[in-house]
């Protein structure tokens, strides 16, 4: 019998057609090159011609290449318009001036007494409007702050929404002679270390200089049972008494009186770490009670200035 009588009987046929559809995978190998595929192309009309190869085969293969040309053609497009996309995002972010949310490292960490927007510092968290005009009023004397984020971590920045602020927590750091960014670096180490559980809003160093570590809509890990409704403040000096220097003392009286108008707060609600759990922090605030009282009349009346429009 000759294969093309054998082929005559359908049955024949149809095991004929599946045993080629079967071998269909050994298509993928062959080779990509246009010519070499066009070569191909020309052997499988002669072996049309000779009606060896069932008409169904061709249908298919040429459907498949057809089809992964529209892929290939389909991804192509998409990368471009990616690409598009990324670019003009870029020209937008720059044409905004959009503040980024951290620090260059090594840079904004001295004592410049620029203002917040003009160092390209600032502050993250709550009651941001992106209004420009807006902005401007916002950071009417506010302090130089260094954003310097922590890692998210559990350990140091949980990113636990902070969803109302109540008060503003002022601590000491109990390491005297310490500076703001040694205190920032050690909350930033323990999401490495996870030996303690402990971080800050702001730390004010030796210098007076402000170092933000946690946005001020996060959680900071500073004030126990305050931790969820408060901004918490450390603040570095230079020996055990806890006393702090005229530049720290400075910087403290201006941030806190500025979070308190940005959040709408009074003196009345900036406390102690002490006022929460009795614990012997800030130490020259807990044994020196006028020193206390006169902080928080010198942010009052900062706070005044402020709303007044008369701070300098
Ligand atoms: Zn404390």
């Amino acid at each position: 019998m000759s294969m093309q009588d054998w082929l005559d009987d359908p049955e024949n046929r149809i095991a004929y057609e599946q045993f080629l559809e079967d071998c269909e995978p050994a298509q993928e190998e062959r080779p990509r090159r246009r010519t070499v595929r066009r070569r191909e192309t020309g052997a499988q009309s002669t072996r049309r011609e000779t009606g060896t190869l069932p008409v169904r085969r061709r249908r298919m293969t040429g459907r498949r290449r057809r089809r992964r040309l529209k892929l290939r053609r389909v991804l192509g497009l998409a990368l471009r318009v990616l690409i598009a996309v990324v670019i003009v995002g870029g020209l937008i972010m720059l044409a905004r001036n959009v503040k980024l949310p951290f620090q260059i490292p090594g840079v904004g960490t001295g004592t410049e007494t620029e203002t917040a927007d003009e160092t390209g510092v600032g502050i993250v968290g709550q009651g941001q409007t992106g209004e420009a005009e807006d902005d401007d009023a916002r950071w009417y004397g506010a302090p130089p702050i260094y954003v310097q984020l922590l890692t998210p971590n559990e350990y140091s920045r949980p990113q636990i929404p902070l969803t109302e602020v109540n008060g503003i927590v002022i601590h000491y750091t109990a390491n005297p002679g310490s500076g703001a960014q040694n205190n920032r670096d050690y909350f930033e180490s323990l999401a490495e270390t996870g030996e303690n559980s402990v971080s800050s809003h702001f730390v004010i160093g030796l210098d007076g200089e402000i170092i933000q570590c946690i946005p001020c809509d996060e959680v900071a890990y500073a004030s126990n049972e305050r931790n969820s409704d408060t901004i918490s403040i450390e603040c570095c000096h230079p020996d055990e008494t806890g006393a702090f220097n005229e530049a720290t003392y400075d910087s403290m009286v201006r941030l806190t009186a500025w979070l308190c108008r940005d959040q709408g707060l009074t003196s009345e609600d900036v406390i102690r770490h002490y006022d929460v759990t009795g614990k012997d922090c800030p130490r020259y605030f807990v044994q020196n009670e006028d020193a206390w009282l006169q902080f928080r009349a010198d942010v009052q009346n900062r706070l005044e200035e402020l709303e007044a429009g008369t701070a300098l």
